[in-house]
């Protein structure tokens, strides 16, 4: 499948008065046409920043915008729905089961499988959830803004 995100050596900083947060220390990766892939790690270390970056969001605009504010199963499945009904090629969420219940996150992932398969949709999936780790053909663990672990 041709790759359709490719993040190479990517830094970025935040200035917090006269401190630097160093968000993302040098991230490379690629993500391939089809491919169900989760950005898993500790709160902090970098998932929402790479997302971000990826969707060329500046994280300073993102709060009042990005559809993770949607809360409640039914809406989240229609912002999936939504999202996907254009056939992106990349579809780019944010703990898209944060705030659901076990059978309603089950069926949110379900939702994004078929319409992956179907369409042929690649996703990048921030998450804590262990359901959507297991779900991705791949697993990209970071931790203080770099990529730990590529399974
Ligand atoms: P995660 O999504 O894994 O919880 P983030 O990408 O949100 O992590 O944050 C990575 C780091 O960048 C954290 O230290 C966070 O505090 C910092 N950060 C994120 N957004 C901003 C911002 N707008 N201004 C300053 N620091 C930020």
């Amino acid at each position: 499948m041709a790759v359709v995100v490719e993040l190479i050596n990517v830094s970025k900083s935040y200035r917090r008065g006269d401190e630097f947060v160093h968000a993302l220390r040098g991230v490379s990766f690629t993500l391939a046409g089809g491919e169900m892939v989760a950005i898993v790690g500790p709160s902090g270390c970098g998932k929402s920043t790479t997302l971000n970056l990826v969707a060329g969001v500046d994280l300073t605009h993102r709060k009042d915008h990005f559809p993770a504010q949607l809360s409640g199963g039914e809406q989240q499945r229609t912002a999936v729905a939504r999202a996907l009904v254009h056939r992106p090629a990349v579809v780019l969420a944010d703990e898209p089961t944060g705030a659901l219940d076990s059978a309603s996150g089950a069926a949110v992932l379900r939702l994004m499988d078929e319409l992956r398969r179907e369409e042929g949709s690649a996703l990048l999936l921030a998450t804590h959830d262990d359901a959507i780790a297991t779900a991705a053909d791949r697993v990209i663990r970071m931790r203080d803004g770099a990529i730990e672990a590529a399974l």
